[in-house]
């Protein structure tokens, strides 16, 4: 049988190991940060009579500048954004993948700050993007000093900051973003893909868009619209980013059902994020409860929380496996993330793991 390191492929891929969160059907899933809460009834039958009508045009190629996504998208934004200022494609991973094809490629860097989300180093490979994991303060904090220092000692073409960070949890300051795009001249993009789960009046870095044509921020549908299996990620810039985009993305990118159902979703925005606050509340049950058995929270503004304080991260796991409950072990040492279920789910694994003890 031949194997990978039989085939042609391209040197900087040689080695690499794809995504891989474990898929498993297990009772309580709690390891890719999903919303675990299922969609309204009502709004579900809104956006299967929405889906019905557009796969009667489905001979046709889907609208190739998704104008009504980007409308309603522009409308849940607020900021003062319009129609122009909006990108969208199949999950945030797209239109970051999007971003580095555009701003990034051979001979061109990207600075993280690791832990990070996986995926950035992966999409950097994937695009010939190099990959620079910056470091970060004590409680994997990033103060603006610490992320300038890194800039101006690497002088990337691009800078991914994600705020709330994952696998950490932490929000990132205001600060800190505009001290990095002050430092470079760069691409900057503000990952805010669980935005929506911070305190009431957190800020966004869609707030600091205006008159700063390098910055984007990007968001999804995946998390508090409880949308991951539609593939929904969008992201807000000035009009010539978009621009930018157009020349990378493949045509007709979002399929007529996509962009239909991102639509008839939207209209229900209050309903479709009514778990949220549901959601925040098991979040600080997480927090407290970890703290009370013993381990080491870290402070959280999305809907999952990374703890240390576990002497075997493995055996956790599997232990915690072995009774229905998938968490993640994202490998750092002492530590495992677990992601914010329905009261039923959250209880279930605080239960599960205070009869471990702790290990
Ligand atoms: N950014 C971050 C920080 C994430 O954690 C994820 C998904 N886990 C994504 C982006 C991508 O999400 P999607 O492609 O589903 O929009």
């Amino acid at each position: 049988m031949t194997s990978l390191n039989d085939l042609p492929l391209r040197d900087n891929l040689r080695g690499l190991t794809p995504y891989g969160a474990p898929q498993l059907h297990v009772p309580v899933a709690l390891n890719v940060n999903e919303n675990t809460h299922g969609i309204p009834a009502a709004v579900a039958d809104d956006i299967a009579a929405a889906l019905a009508v557009a796969i009667r045009t489905v001979n046709r190629y889907p609208d190739r500048e998704f104008t009504e996504l980007r409308d309603s998208l522009a409308r849940y934004l607020g900021h003062g954004l319009t129609r122009n200022n909006i990108w969208a494609a199949n999950g945030s991973n797209e239109v970051l993948q999007q971003v580095l094809q555009a701003f990034g490629g051979p001979g061109r860097s990207v600075l993280g700050f690791a832990p990070t989300y996986s995926m950035y180093s992966l999409l950097a490979s994937g695009t010939g993007t190099r990959w620079i994991a910056g470091g970060r303060d004590a409680d994997f904090e990033l103060s603006p000093a610490t992320a300038v220092e890194w800039v101006d000692r690497v002088a990337p073409d691009l800078v991914f900051l994600c705020s709330p960070n994952n696998p950490t949890g932490t929000p990132l300051s205001l600060e800190t973003i505009e001290a990095v795009y002050n430092a470079t001249d760069g691409i900057v993009v503000v990952d805010e893909a669980y935005a929506e789960f911070g305190p009431d009046g957190s800020p966004s870095a869609m707030s600091l868009l205006p008159g700063r044509e390098r910055l984007l921020v990007s968001r999804t549908m995946s998390k508090a619209f409880a949308f991951a299996g539609a593939r929904v990620g969008y992201l807000a810039a000035d009009p010539a980013v978009t621009d930018a985009l157009r020349l990378v993305r493949l045509p007709y990118h979002l399929s007529a059902l996509t962009q239909a159902a991102a639509v008839a979703a939207l209209a229900h925005s209050p309903e479709m994020l009514a778990m949220v606050d549901d959601i925040r509340g098991q979040r600080d049950r997480l927090v407290s409860e970890l703290a009370r058995l013993g381990y080491t929270p870290l402070r959280s503004s999305s809907n999952f929380v990374l703890f240390g304080g576990v002497e075997d991260p493995r055996a956790t796991f599997e232990a915690l496996l072995a009774l229905g409950i998938l968490v993640r072990d994202i490998g750092i040492s002492g530590h495992l993330r677990v992601t914010a279920g329905t009261e039923a789910e959250t209880t279930a694994f605080l239960e599960a793991l205070e009869g471990l003890g702790r290990q």
